[in-house]
């Protein structure tokens, strides 16, 4: 029997990802993808050049379940969001997204404090901003940081648990070469760990997330923690994080 894939995380021209939805549902398909949910950035109350602009999500939700419909024959087609959780902002129990009637929500954190201008510090931009928000937010110290980071997303899953957990040591990002932190010390081994115990006991899935991969070999979370993640029942997914339809697929293979 050949094997069907699902994939739960993808984007689209609503927020920073290349390509309609419908080309989404095509392709996805074509590549016999049995369940595809797509999750564009759910909007937030300042721009940020990646998520949904407000004005722009009554017609994502409605193309959609217009794709569900026209569809129902060939695929499952799932409606999502990718809901930042910023503490007093925005999260997957914002009335906002709960009154949007969506299928399942994938919440993540890119947004850790903001800077002294007000600005908000995303962990998912370039390098030398990162740098910059672990000098000015935590005074140069990168644990500070790190902590704060798994902090917000154990929050998140106490208060307003998503259904999925997306990308959570997406921080990793930046340390491919373990410049900023050592990932086997035993203090970010319990970070992820005790958040990723904290999703299981939520009933929450923890997403691992292949965007990176035939990029840079990262997956988020680590590999390094798959087996770990199997002797302790942590529930999983495995999602691309497409931007765009060619990469529905990539590091499915690879990762599963
Ligand atoms: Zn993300
Ligand atoms: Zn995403």
């Amino acid at each position: 029997m050949s094997r069907s894939w699902a994939n739960y995380h993808g984007h689209s021209f609503f927020c920073d990802g290349q390509g309609a939805p419908e080309e989404y549902v095509l392709k996805a398909i074509d590549l016999g993808i049995s369940t595809l949910g797509i999750s564009s950035h759910a909007p937030l109350p300042f721009d940020t050049g990646w998520n949904m602009p407000l004005k722009k999500m009554p017609v994502y939700l409605n193309q959609l379940s217009r794709l569900k419909q026209k569809y129902r024959d060939r695929i499952n087609l799932l409606t999502s969001m990718e809901v930042d959780y910023i503490p007093l902002l925005m999260g997957p129990g914002h009335p906002r997204i709960q009154t949007a009637n969506l299928d399942y929500i994938v919440g993540s954190v890119h947004f850790v404090e903001t800077f002294a201008d007000g600005c908000p510090f995303s962990i998912d931009d370039a390098t030398p901003i990162f740098e910059k928000g672990i000098n000015e937010i935590f005074k140069g110290d990168i644990r500070k940081l790190i902590k704060r980071y798994f902090e917000l997303q154990r929050e998140m899953l106490e208060k307003e648990p998503p259904q999925i957990i997306g990308h959570l040591d997406k921080i990793r990002l930046h340390n491919r070469n373990q410049f900023f932190f050592d990932e086997k010390a035993d203090w970010y081994i319990e970070e992820v760990r005790s958040t990723m115990m904290l999703a299981a006991g939520k009933g929450v899935i923890v997403e691992i997330n292949t965007k990176f991969f035939e990029a840079t070999a990262q997956t988020f979370p680590d590999k390094g923690h798959f087996k770990w993640m199997a002797a302790n029942n942590i529930p999983i997914t495995i999602n691309s994080d497409a931007h765009k339809p060619d990469n529905l697929l990539s590091g499915f293979a690879v990762v599963a």
